[in-house]
């Protein structure tokens, strides 16, 4: 047995060590998913982040454990015995989603309390330069952010927000509509010393070099979020600018230049369904093609709010793996092969008292895609500690069985508009795709670590 990845010290420190009973009789754990291969089994904990590679007769022993159960005897006599002693391999009649439960709410607890917002997403203008076929804000277009609220939105942010420097994300409709709302709060931010950076949402097109710079410097973003759809003909269909003769796939690829060369990170969200997807690797070429080593610039893929509601998600979510292979292969995916194997308290901005959204007329929201009857009030009534989050921590019955809870949240099927009718699947593609990963980039290292034999 090899351990792959162990656990935070803080969760051991929870859950603590158990001993192996005899006489019990053990289960997998509701939270324990494998890969298998003909000779070898990756197994990882989606509650405490622990990854085992097992090989030979503990591989067998596994397979066996995960159909039959096993005594506790036989677990110890198999090498498996370790698997009980860390939640891995538990009694018949143990409820796992109640301990992790218990967890979660000693971790909430445990995390320092903010006394104040720290992350604002503000929407100056739900206005928008582009038409995009699949926009759902497409009713709401008139909406743009007058100076009085602009005001008022910044005396709410130095009402309600903590001592620590805070974040603020530029969201729309297209923000870039809307640049004198963003520099007059800005300006009034900085006159008064509040120390913020920020994060842009935009589809790139109105950016140009002067506007960068500004931008980064008065702005003080450092990440960019754009959005993309695939290849030239995808992109110029959908995007449905009021003036494609400026706005275009060239466009975006001029915007991605200038905000790079000033500095700031550039994250490219794809959105994808079952039209553009088979010609996504035409548009990685051509940024590849154009950005061939940017470490700044990276990718991914995001299924569109419609096709999250159909039952086939799960198949076109697979298609994605490969994307995002091709992608990695031309360096436009950066990131770390455990970055996702944190416990994490949070999976959902719904469900941050930290974070809150204000929209044009300074009413605010706990996430864009909830509906409006889900407003909490107004940026001239609320107060840090009258926020109240949505009442959807109780995880329903399907999440409840869920081997991928710790990797979610139960504001997902509870509350989420844009939640996808297979989750559970696409849950299973991504972790089972994370393993054989693992096992793809660790076949040397384990070759090596023979000395880390448990
Ligand atoms: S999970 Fe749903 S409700 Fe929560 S932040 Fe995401 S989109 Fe909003
Ligand atoms: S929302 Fe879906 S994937 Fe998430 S825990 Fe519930 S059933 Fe599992």
């Amino acid at each position: 047995m090899l351990k792959v990845h162990s656990l935070e010290k803080i969760i051991d420190g929870i859950i603590g060590k158990k001993t192996v009973k005899e006489e019990v009789s053990y289960r997998l754990s509701q939270f324990v998913i494998s890969y298998e291969t003909e000779k070898e089994c990756l197994v990882m904990s989606t509650f405490t982040g622990r990854i085992l590679w097992l090989d030979g007769a503990e591989k067998e022993a596994f397979l066996s454990l995960k159909t039959k159960g096993m005594k506790g005897d036989q677990l110890a006599a198999s090498g498996l015995g370790k698997l009980a002693e860390w939640h891995m391999a538990v009694p018949e009649d143990y409820n796992d989603c109640q301990t992790y439960l218990n967890v979660l709410s000693i971790m909430q607890g445990l995390q320092k309390k903010t006394t104040g917002i720290n992350e604002y997403m503000i929407l100056p203008t739900l206005g928008c330069n582009a038409g995009c076929t699949y926009c759902y804000e497409e009713e709401m277009r008139k909406h743009v952010m007058s100076v009085k609220v602009a005001d008022e939105t910044i005396n709410f942010i130095r009402r309600t927000m903590t001592n620590a420097p805070i974040k603020i994300i530029w969201y729309g409709g297209e923000p870039l509509t809307a640049t004198g709302t963003i520099s007059h709060i800005c300006e009034e931010l900085s006159k008064e010393n509040i120390i913020f950076s920020s994060e842009l949402v935009t589809n790139g097109a109105l950016m140009n070099r002067e506007l960068a710079h500004v931008v980064k410097s008065e702005w003080h973003v450092k990440s960019v979020q754009i959005s993309a759809d695939g290849a030239r003909e995808d992109y110029e269909k959908r995007k449905q600018f009021h003036n494609p003769q400026l706005h275009n796939y060239d466009s975006l690829f001029h915007a991605i230049h200038c905000m790079l060369d000033e500095g700031m990170e550039v994250v490219i969200r794809c959105n994808y369904d079952h039209e553009n997807i088979d010609r996504i690797p035409m548009f990685l070429r051509d940024l590849h093609r154009e950005f061939p080593n940017s470490k700044n610039l990276t990718i991914y893929f995001s299924m569109l709010f419609q096709t999250r509601k159909s039952m086939d998600g799960a198949k076109l979510f697979k298609k994605t793996c490969e994307l995002t292979r091709i992608a990695k292969d031309m360096n436009l995916i950066h990131d770390g092969e455990e970055a996702n194997n944190r416990f994490r308290t949070h999976y959902c901005m719904a469900d941050c008292e930290d974070k809150i959204i204000i929209d044009p007329d300074g009413k605010l929201f706990h996430c864009t895609n909830l509906p409006k009857e889900q407003c909490v009030g107004t940026i001239n009534d609320l107060t840090y500690s009258s926020i109240s989050l949505p009442d959807a921590r109780t995880p329903d019955e399907e999440c409840r069985k869920c081997p991928y809870l710790p990797k979610c949240t139960p504001y997902y099927r509870n509350l989420c508009p844009d939640h996808e009718l297979c989750c559970r699947s696409i849950k299973e593609i991504e972790f089972i795709e994370k393993l054989k990963k693992i096992v793809k980039n660790n076949k040397e290292w384990r070759q090596t670590n023979e000395a880390r034999k448990l």
